[in-house]
């Protein structure tokens, strides 16, 4: 009888021993779940940080990004769309080059068409011929996008009492090439030199069929009043406002390393009115703007 007294209790205690034991097991794995799953997370951040440190550091060192984690992220997310944002790299635009010159040619289907480039190395499709327009009903034509440009440019420089008078503006393909032959020849004949001298001295001067922005119908030579263009008033009105324009100096004796062109301070071309500003306050040519921002051309 005596030990049936106890058993109640020993029962209730064991019962009570159990439960207790049972909620230290539920319990435990829950904290520890809670103390470990930091502890991963953390150990996670840290080795992230780590690569993230060595692999991204001379990423921001060259994104100018200060190097905390945070701005490393952001430099992740700038870096990655600047890959595929390079213009450049959608537009492979000049892939064929002309067998007979080794120049390459230029694509004039391009959306920024008033950015292309033609040089001493790059050349129109022999036969490309622009949408012309004519301008002020003078018989001279440019393409059909600058026309306009150039008659809102006129028609300002008269309000200033300056008359723009064009000279040259489109020339067709055989025309440029007409006219540089010709030159050749005379140098030639003037200077006893061989054909491939004559034709790179007349190259600085009337450039070969497709290498003119006249065959491109976007540049404009404009008369003065002067012999010396420079010293004209013409000339001092086209720098100061040939950029609102869209208009820019191509050719200066400063750039001709580079242009290959001597000097034409009548001789204008357009690029639209955003790029003219830019690049006359860079003071860079065409082809060095367009290299500084990494635009193809
Ligand atoms: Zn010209």
């Amino acid at each position: 009888m005596k030990k049936n007294k106890y058993l109640p209790v020993i029962y209730v205690l064991a019962v009570a021993v159990i439960l207790s034991i049972a909620v230290i097991l539920i319990l435990r794995p829950k904290t520890s779940e809670t103390e470990t799953l930091p502890d991963v997370s953390s150990t996670d951040d840290t080795a992230q940080v780590t690569v993230d440190d060595t692999t991204e550091q001379p990423l921001s060192i060259e994104n100018n990004v200060t190097g905390d984690s945070e701005s490393q992220s952001e430099s992740e997310t700038q870096s990655a769309p600047s890959s595929t944002d390079t213009t450049a790299e959608t537009k492979p635009l000049t892939t064929s080059i002309n067998a007979d010159t080794g120049r390459i040619i230029v694509d004039t289907d391009r959306e920024d068409w008033n950015l292309i480039v033609v040089n001493a190395g790059r050349e129109l499709p022999e036969d490309y011929v622009p949408e012309l327009k004519e301008i002020l009903g003078c018989g001279k034509y440019l393409d059909y996008r600058v026309a306009p440009h150039y008659e809102d440019m006129y028609y300002a420089a008269k309000k200033d009492g300056i008359t723009l008078t064009p000279y040259s503006a489109y020339r067709s393909y055989d025309r440029q090439k007409n006219n540089y032959n010709n030159l050749t020849q005379s140098y030639m004949r003037d200077y006893n030199l061989s054909e491939a001298e004559a034709r790179k001295k007349a190259a600085t001067v009337i450039l070969p069929p497709g290498t003119s922005e006249h065959n491109l119908g976007y540049a404009m030579d404009i008369c003065g009043t002067e012999s010396t263009f420079k010293d004209t008033k013409e000339y001092a009105w086209l720098q100061q406002h040939a950029h609102e324009y869209g208009f820019i100096l191509r050719y200066t004796a400063e750039k001709q390393p580079i242009t290959g062109i001597i000097p034409e301070p009548w001789h204008w071309r357009y690029v639209g009115v955003e790029y003219a500003e830019k690049i006359k306050n860079s003071g860079l040519c065409l082809e060095e703007y367009l290299d500084s921002i990494g635009v193809a051309y």
